[in-house]
């Protein structure tokens, strides 16, 4: 059985135990003291990691998890240290801090969220720099905003966090939050104005050091929404990252950083006005060619900057002023070619399978009108060309 020293003192870095027991595991060492400042994975909270040294020989282990079984505390170790050694401790502080943080600070939202709407935390997982809540019912952004910024005041008052245990009977008479049924000792950690709830985690002693809650997005999950939340470190070090992103794009449009939304909102509609006039710019160059092209003969067409729906638009525009054959084919040597090839009530099913056979292409559509591409060189769709259709006319836009 191994004591539970960050019941006794959460804040508890360092400590010296006894080896209960040690035995491989997986690749890893499953040590057992007789006490331990390591907290097992539990309530969604992740494992400790540290360090565990060997007092007398000196040998030291990194812990790599902490698990529980029944009464025993497991730490997941990389090296062996002999049963009935004295150990000591030492815990990566700054991986239990930023749990600490996040778990009291997803029981504040939790909370404030059971009492306002009614709706539980259904689902609850910790990752490397954020965690997320699965609740069991819907909630606007509005309301998360405000759900937030209450999280937050909690934060600021500074509120003492209260840890009680009780007995089943004892128990029956409080109401908390629980996302089981209960059996034996029971933990309730209590946060004035907020939150009570059944829980075996580790929390800050004060809501002053969860530093800051924030919620960074949301979305509908299982009939309810499943929302990711940062608090404390994650979160700092989240909105710094923020930050500096906003910082250097204010720097590229020249804008305040409070102003770069609607800098970005103008970026756009420029942006979307020098399209429309590029799109007019080649429709009517198309329109040009072809009134140029009409009732000229078949036509081979190269437009080298076209996209595929421009090259659509060259061979149907022109196909419109002419009964021969329309040929149009848009890119280079290095990239291949995109094709549309028609003619008004004809059929170039047939020349199409074989041009794609020559020239390393592939396309289909209907009997008049196909498109597709090819990987050829410009000289050989050329050639192709002049040797299967006779007279072709050989064109650019
Ligand atoms: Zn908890």
């Amino acid at each position: 059985m191994t004591q539970r020293l960050y019941y006794d003192d959460v804040y508890m870095k360092e400590f010296d135990a006894a080896v209960l027991d040690c035995r491989q595991a997986d690749g890893c060492w499953e040590i057992i003291p007789d006490c331990s400042a390591f907290f097992p994975e539990g309530g969604g909270q992740n494992g400790d990691r540290g360090k565990l040294s060997d007092i007398k020989t000196g040998v030291t282990a990194e812990v790599l998890d902490t698990r529980e079984c029944g009464d025993d505390v497991i730490l997941v170790c990389s090296a062996p240290i002999e049963k009935g050694s004295k150990v000591h401790g030492v815990l990566d502080w700054e991986y239990r801090f930023d749990r600490m943080q996040n778990h009291s600070g997803e029981h504040i939202v939790s909370g404030l969220i059971h009492t306002r709407f009614g709706y539980n935390n259904v689902g609850f997982h910790m990752s490397s720099d954020r965690m997320t809540i699965d609740l069991d019912g819907e909630i606007t952004e509005d309301e998360l905003l405000d759900i937030e910024k209450r999280a937050n005041e909690i934060v600021w008052e500074n509120t003492a966090i209260r840890t009680d245990t009780y007995t089943e009977e004892e128990a029956e008479s409080i109401e908390f939050r629980s996302k089981k049924e209960l059996h034996g000792e029971i933990r309730v950690v209590s946060i004035p104005g907020s939150d009570v709830c059944a829980c075996c985690g580790t929390h800050v002693s004060r809501t002053g050091e969860i530093g800051s809650i924030r919620i960074i997005s949301h979305e509908r999950f299982r009939g309810g929404i499943r929302m990711e939340l940062m608090c404390g470190r994650w979160a700092y070090e989240y909105m710094t990252q923020l930050f500096r992103q906003n910082h250097e794009v204010s720097t590229l449009l020249s804008s305040k950083m409070p102003q770069i939304a609607p800098a970005v909102r103008k970026l756009m509609e420029d942006q979307n006005q020098l399209k429309g006039r590029i799109i007019g710019f080649y429709y009517d160059q198309i329109e040009r060619k072809a009134d140029e092209l009409a009732q000229k003969g078949d036509v081979l067409i190269f437009a080298d900057n076209y996209t595929p729906v421009l090259v659509q638009k060259l061979t149907a525009r022109v196909m419109e002023k002419t009964s021969f054959k329309v040929f149009s084919f848009a890119g280079n040597d290095e990239e291949g070619y995109k094709y549309a090839v028609g003619q008004t009530d004809g059929d170039l099913k047939e020349f199409v399978k074989d041009m794609n056979s020559q020239l390393s292409g592939r396309g289909g559509g209907r009997p008049f009108f196909l498109q597709g591409s090819v990987s050829s060189y410009r000289e050989s769709i050329v050639k192709y060309f002049s040797e299967k259709v006779d007279g072709i006319i050989i064109d650019t836009v």
